[in-house]
Order: structure tokens, then sequence, then C-alpha cells
């Protein structure tokens, strides 16, 4: 792969005027999109996610005293920490994911060597692939690498999602660092949240998956994020439950009526976006276009319309999405509000899926979206 030995040309050449020497070690963590299941991590339910081909370098070089020196080539900073003592970062707070995967893995035991690193990420920050997890996955596989032990994927995921929640203080679920992780290449992943389990799920050829990125402002996602996880918990308190994952969409029915109707309307997209992780596994295996239409359209209706974490400019791209040719369903992906949205697409039209996509999302609101058809990529690991 041409581009493949492009991009690490660049990192190398970054990295020799940083460093003034080669890195002796390559390491990547993959991005991802959930195909199916909005918020449903939290809420201990199922999700299908793709690892994608969008992913965190970084290229390493192991030191000999105990500190950390890292550039990264995405926003042409610099920070340094000691692995003696780990602080956050407040002027650089994109050093606070490094510092707390490093911080995470010390208090569990581990041995950590200090290392220069040049960072490279084809991840897009911000837009809901889940940038951040990659860098934590891929720090976390360095120290693995330099260490000489050996985390499994799903523990590494825990760690590197506790890096996040204590120490950035994002309060996020376990999919992005499972997914970047646990990813196989060629599958997507049935995960179940409550017992971090996953099975693979291969989609049946000819079904291409297209990332669009509505590169609007993203705003609210943060405090909204945290009402919403703050209603499931009421819903699931109400309803006597640890997690709402612990409620069929049949007795959800049956006892809606003893919900406040706010708290209602979020429990009820919970539960049945669950369900529909379940079922557009089985119609992405089987090529069942009925039901890839029907899932992702109630998918996103209930994003809108129940757990209100749509945007005006997600209905525009739903609209171009489903509109371009080969389209065989679309949705949100991510948190919402913003950021990017999924398609199905038939294979054999994906070009011309994205240049209609492109042409009617500019026209109704004159933003370019950023178009990514995505393959399902391995999970973290060194590159060879
Ligand atoms: P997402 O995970 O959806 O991309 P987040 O807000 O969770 O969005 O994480 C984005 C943040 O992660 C960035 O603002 C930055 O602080 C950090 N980050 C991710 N990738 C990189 C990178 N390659 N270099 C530096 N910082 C990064
Ligand atoms: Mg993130």
């Amino acid at each position: 792969m041409n581009s493949q030995r492009h991009r690490r040309g660049q990192v190398a050449e970054v990295f020799r005027h940083r460093f003034h020497d080669r890195p002796t070690l390559w390491c990547r963590a993959p991005g991802r999109v959930d195909l199916m299941g909005s918020h449903t991590d939290y809420n201990l339910g199922y999700v299908l996610t793709l690892p994608i081909g969008c992913d965190t370098w970084i290229a390493a070089r192991p030191r000999t005293d105990r500190s950390v020196r890292l550039y990264t080539m995405n926003l042409g900073a610099e920070s340094g920490f000691s692995l003696d003592r780990i602080a956050p970062d407040s002027q650089q707070r994109w050093n606070n994911y490094v510092r707390g995967v490093a911080q995470v893995l010390q208090a569990d035991g581990f041995k950590l060597t200090g290392f220069d690193g040049v960072i490279h990420s084809t991840v897009p920050l911000s837009s809901g692939l889940s940038s951040s997890a990659a860098l934590e996955c891929v720090t976390a596989t360095v120290f693995e690498a330099l260490g000489g032990w050996k985390l499994d994927s799903v523990r590494k995921a825990v760690l590197c999602q506790r890096a996040e929640n204590q120490f950035v203080g994002v309060n996020c679920g376990v999919l992005d660092q499972y997914t970047s992780c646990a990813g196989q290449e060629g599958c997507a992943l049935l995960l179940d949240c409550r017992d971090l389990s996953s099975r693979p799920v291969k989609l049946a050829p000819g079904i291409g998956v297209v990332i669009c990125d509505m590169r609007s402002k993203r705003e609210l996602a943060g405090s909204e994020y945290g009402r919403r996880r703050a209603d499931c918990k009421e819903g699931a308190r109400r309803l006597g439950v640890k997690a709402l994952r612990e409620i069929s969409p049949a007795e959800f029915y049956r006892r809606a009526g003893e919900l406040p109707s706010g708290v209602a309307k979020r429990c009820q997209f919970i539960i049945e976006e669950s369900e529909r992780v379940l079922d557009l596994a089985a119609a992405l295996q089987h090529f069942d276009r009925a039901a890839i239409r029907r899932l992702t359209a109630e998918s996103f209706d209930g994003a809108r319309d129940l757990y209100e974490i749509s945007v005006p400019a997600m209905q525009t791209m739903v609209q171009a999405m489903m509109q371009a040719p080969g389209a065989m369903g679309a949705r949100q992906a991510g948190a919402g509000f913003g950021g990017c949205m999924v398609a199905f697409v038939e294979e054999a039209q994906v070009k011309n899926f994205a240049a209609a996509v492109r042409e009617a999302y500019f026209t109704s609101i004159r933003i370019k979206p950023e178009i990514y058809p995505v393959a399902a990529a391995a999970g973290a690991g060194t590159i060879t």
C-alpha cells in the first residue's frame, strides 16, 4: 500500500526532525463507527460497532529516563511528562489522553518505559469517530510493546475507558475503546455491554459502509450527554433495575406509565435501539434490504423524537443520503448533535453515492461534508 508507505515516510521524517533519530516501534489503533446502538453502551445494552480504516499511529523510540515526550502532527503541538509524577496538563489538554493511560496502567501495576513519540491520526478529531479512544488505545499499545507485557484486549479497553473517565474527565461508555482494541479485520462486532463479550459479524458481500461527516459545529454534545445518562438512570431506578438492559420491549410497553413522560421517551428509545442492534446484525448478514431500511429509519426517527439528540443538519444529511444512488439505509453515528452519520450503500454505487451526497448537502446548507467509505479494520496493535 503506497499511501501507507507515504504516511510512514512522513511520520519518520517528522520524528527525525523533532527527536533527531529514527523510531524503533510503530503502533496503531483504529477509530470506529457504530452501525446501530446509539447510547446503548452505558445502559449495558447491545451495540453493533465497526473498527474503521481511519486510525491513529504512534512512532516511538524508548528512552532510558522516565519521561514521555510526544509530538502530535494533527495539532502541531508537543508535550512531555515524567512517569514518576503524572499530573493533568491544563494547557495542552490533548496530552491528558496519553497521561491518563499512563496513570491507570501504572496504578494497575504495569511497568512503564518512557519514550519519544510522534502521533499521526487519520481519524478526524471530534467528529464522533472516536479519535480520543484511538489515541488512548494506541498509547496503551506502545507501553505494552515497550514494557514486554501483554494485556488482553477487553482489559486494555476497560483501562483506556477508565483513563478517559477519571483522568480526562469525560464520562464515556466503553464502546469506543472496546472497538478500537478488540476489532477484527473484515468484521463488525456485536458487543454486549453487560458482560463485555462480543461476536464478529460479517456483512454480506456487496454492502458498503459510508460515513458522512456533516462538518457542522457540534454543540451541547457534552452537557446533553450527561442529561441523557441521568434520564436513563432515573428510568432504571423507577423500573427497579440496575440498567435499562434488564427491561425487554414488551415489559417496557406494559410499564411505561410508571415513568414521567420525558424519562419514558428516553427509555423507549434505548430499549428499542438495543433490540434493533440484534435485528440489524441479522439483516446485514443476510442482505435484507427492507430490514436495513426500516431499522435505520427507526433508529434515526427515535434519535430525533424520543432521545432528542438530533440537530437540523442531521435531517438535511439523512435526506441527502437516502436520495443518493445505492442508498439502503442511513442513521446517526456517535452521540448525535452533529458530527457523523453512517449509510449502508450498494458497494458498486459508493462513488456515485458520495458525489450525490456532497452535492445535495452542500446545496442545502453551504457546508462541504467529508465522505469516507470505510472497511472493517483490525484492532490496536503494532505495525510491522
Ligand atoms: P472524538 O473521540 O469523537 O474524536 P473527543 O472530543 O472525544 O472526540 O476527542 C477529541 C480529542 O482527543 C481532541 O480534541 C484531542 O484532545 C484528542 N485527540 C484525539 N486524537 C488526537 C491526535 N491525533 N493528536 C492530538 N490529540 C488528539
Ligand atoms: Mg471520544
